[in-house]
């Protein structure tokens, strides 16, 4: 982890032609930095218009600057943003001038590492940081939004007060008590604590669907030729078109499109391109297709109600749930075979198809969900409950208390209190330069 001492900066506002661009400083020289580009005595908190210059004094642009001195800053420093023109090339200049007069250019993520490192927030909320920034439907960002309020942490506190609780009624009798004879509060301790694993056990079960919210769903289209699985998704993603992000994996092509179903990031995979093919170029993108439906969460087959005995042959994909969908309903009306039956002309049945996809995915009321969750913060109270598990009415007192200093650590863990350098290093390489 880099020491705090130095001065970072980065373009904060998207690389590209703006209206304006802005350019973020944090650390202990931040504020003089910015002094020697925008002049002095920069009021804090306070918006100024400056004139904006290079080391030898030369004017790249004039523009609004605004410091913020630590602790009451988004990073616990002294940040300073320096808005500009929305100029790559002026934006550049600003930034060389910056570096040249000796700030470094900040690592991704690395404003709300620091946040997170000076107390400004927890690690949930600085992941929550990164979803929001990444949120591909409003709902996702919604949750995302809930969670940077420390809606997690707040969720936990409950817990955290009884095994501190527990610690205290066991380590109480192991500090003062008669060690060899038998434990008076053991019995005690081993009831409260299997009550808080089925307790935390509820929440992970409560929690767990919103999970799809930022991780989204992958659904896979197959279906013989001309069944209408092109008509589908394109009727899917009419309905409500999610942001396309450039994160890898999320581009729109041929064969892909990421939709929104009632919140839920979905990407169509279009499967109809998987054949053999003797062109490279092809074969390039129907294995990449190949690959994404092989990571899929469902299969949508897809049946024509005017033809019901044709019938494609599946790609071999062992372990993934497949859906039937019969399409061209508005062509059969009258049949009413058992079944999901969808128009994807009429539009007849979306809502239904909609709704089976989303129990697919575990989530039965999209309302319910209030914050986001990754699957980072499960795992963590998964190992809160299993250290809760562990403990027995029978056991030493000295191994009860260790029990619950491993449940406390876990639970500290997910919030990112303790020693986890490892962990910090995995989450804020996830995050964009300037953040
Ligand atoms: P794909 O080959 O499975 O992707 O099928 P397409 O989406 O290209 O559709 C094949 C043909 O069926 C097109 O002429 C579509 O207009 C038509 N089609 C698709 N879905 C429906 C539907 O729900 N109702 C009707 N009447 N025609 C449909």
């Amino acid at each position: 982890m880099a020491g705090a001492a130095d001065t970072i900066v980065a373009l904060a506002t998207p690389a590209g032609v703006g209206g304006i661009g802005v350019i973020r400083l944090s650390g202990p020289g931040a504020l003089a930095l910015a002094e020697k580009i925008a002049g002095p005595d920069l009021p804090s908190r306070r918006a100024t218009h400056r004139r904006l210059r290079d080391a030898d004094g030369g004017l790249i642009d004039d523009g609004v600057v605004l410091a913020f001195p630590g602790p009451h800053s988004y990073t616990g420093e002294d940040v300073v943003e320096l808005q500009g023109h929305g100029s790559p090339l002026l934006l550049q200049a600003l930034l060389d001038t910056a570096l040249q007069l000796g700030a470094r250019l900040a690592r991704p993520g690395e404003f709300t590492e620091r946040a997170f490192l000076h107390g400004r927030m927890d690690l949930a909320q600085a992941e929550a940081v990164a979803d929001l920034i990444h949120a591909q439907t409003a709902t996702a960002a919604r949750l995302a939004r809930s969670s940077l309020d420390g809606a997690l942490a707040r969720e936990l506190e409950p817990v955290a007060r009884e095994i501190l609780n527990l610690r205290v009624l066991i380590e109480a009798e192991i500090d003062f008590g008669e060690t060899d004879l038998e434990s008076a509060v053991a019995p005690e301790v081993a009831q409260r604590a299997a009550a808080l694993a089925s307790a935390v056990e509820t929440l992970m079960a409560r929690l767990r669907p919103a999970r799809v919210y930022s991780t989204g769903l992958r659904l896979a289209l197959v279906g013989a030729p001309n069944v209408g699985k092109s008509s589908l998704m394109n009727r899917l993603a009419d309905a409500e078109v999610a942001i396309v992000t450039d994160r890898p994996g999320t581009t729109r092509d041929l064969l892909r499109a990421t939709i929104a179903i009632d919140g839920i990031p979905v990407e169509l995979i279009d499967t109809a391109g998987l054949h053999e093919s003797e062109d490279e170029v092809e074969r390039i993108g129907i294995e990449r297709a190949r690959r994404a439906a092989a990571g899929a969460d469902l299969l949508l087959e897809i049946r024509d109600l005017t033809r019901p005995h044709v019938r494609a042959e599946l790609p071999d994909l062992p372990g993934i749930p497949v859906l039937q969908v019969w399409n061209k309903q508005d062509l059969c009306p009258q049949d009413t075979r058992a079944g999901l039956r969808v128009s994807a002309v009429s539009g007849v049945g979306l809502d239904e198809l909609r709704a089976a996809i989303r129990a697919e995915a575990g989530v039965a009321d999209p309302g319910q969900q209030r914050f986001s969750v990754r699957t980072r913060h499960l795992e963590g109270l998964a190992a809160v409950a299993a250290c809760l598990h562990r403990i027995h009415a029978a056991h030493p007192p000295d191994l009860i208390a260790e029990d619950l200093r491993l449940a406390e650590r876990a639970l500290d863990g997910l919030l990112g209190r303790g020693d986890h350098e490892a962990l910090l290093g995995a989450i804020f390489a996830g995050f964009c330069i300037g953040k």
